[in-house]
């Protein structure tokens, strides 16, 4: 068994035929890894840009390659990716984060017009497999290369961000966090069409409380406190992508705002429910008048 850890560079050209921006790719880096995990080739290639006339200064900056550099690269996408399918042959492909993965395949739309990439079999999602092991990361909050490096104590003072660099950097996460179970369980089966249904899927938050895909009769709290079914006393209001009501506790009188949360993801819908103690509103000023003043 062997693996390919590939990491791209690209982009954000503007494309006059789509209307739209696409993340044209402009560099591949990979390292070959043998049954020892030890790197046994190396690939790099700069491709030619055809959409893009320009590089943004961010990209630029990041990865110290000039614009002219890249007109006089030897390759086009098309070639580039037959290059690599090459240097893939039959292992197990993987990136940090599926975005790599997905630059390709709109690359490949692009000046193809095809989405599958057939030379792949087996592909690995190496920033989840590190999230995991780490016991760190959440769907809010991924887990970066250098953060990782950095965890690992892996020395990450490389001058520029370039594919191949990059592409060694995971190496090296990968090398220290390598354990045959679980990493098995991460690798998938990417030749059929449900890889690309659940790569290209588009969790999103469900804000219009008429969706059938609202489940009213889970949208209900228990206090905290007494474990007491709630009261709501106030509508649902839609408020930065959760619903939100306030509740009231029949026995202990306090009062909660409760959120529910609906995420439409491709393993189905996820319910996240949260409640919060508000704060005891202050009673209302008794009156300070003396009473002789109010005595008919
Ligand atoms: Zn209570």
């Amino acid at each position: 068994m062997s693996f390919v850890i590939l990491d791209l560079e690209w982009n954000a050209a503007y494309s006059k035929k789509r209307k739209k921006h696409i993340n044209e790719i402009f560099e591949f880096g990979a390292v070959k890894i043998d049954d020892n995990r030890q790197i046994i080739d190396r690939f790099s290639v700069l491709v030619k840009p055809s959409i893009g006339k320009f590089l943004n200064p961010y990209v630029k900056k990041l990865t110290h390659i000039s614009f002219e550099e890249l007109q006089s690269a030897q390759h086009n996408f098309q070639s580039a990716l037959a290059e690599f399918a090459d240097f893939l042959g039959d292992s197990i492909l993987m990136t940090w984060s599926t975005s790599d993965l997905l630059a390709l395949i709109e690359n490949q739309n692009y000046f193809t017009g095809t989405d599958s990439l057939r030379f792949l079999t087996r592909y690995c999602d190496l920033q989840s497999y590190c999230e995991y092991i780490l016991g760190v990361g959440s769907s809010s909050r991924q887990l970066g290369l250098s953060t990782c490096a950095e965890l690992l104590s892996i020395d990450t003072q490389t001058e520029h961000h370039r594919a191949l660099s990059d592409a060694e950097l995971s190496y090296l996460c990968f090398k220290k966090l390598y354990k045959k179970v679980p990493f098995e369980e991460f690798v998938e089966d990417a030749a059929d069409e449900e890889f690309y249904r659940k790569l290209t899927f588009k969790s999103k938050h469900i804000t219009d409380l008429k969706s059938p895909l609202v489940d009213r009769s889970k949208m209900f709290f228990d206090c905290p406190e007494c474990s007491t079914r709630c009261i709501q006393k106030t509508k649902w209001n839609v408020r930065s992508n959760s619903f939100k009501a306030v509740f009231v506790c029949p026995e202990c009188k306090k009062e909660f705002d409760g959120r529910v949360c609906v995420k439409q993801k491709y393993e189905g819908i996820v319910f996240t429910k949260k409640i919060v103690e508000l704060p005891v509103k202050e009673e209302e000023p008794k009156s300070t008048s003396k009473p002789s003043e109010n005595a008919e």
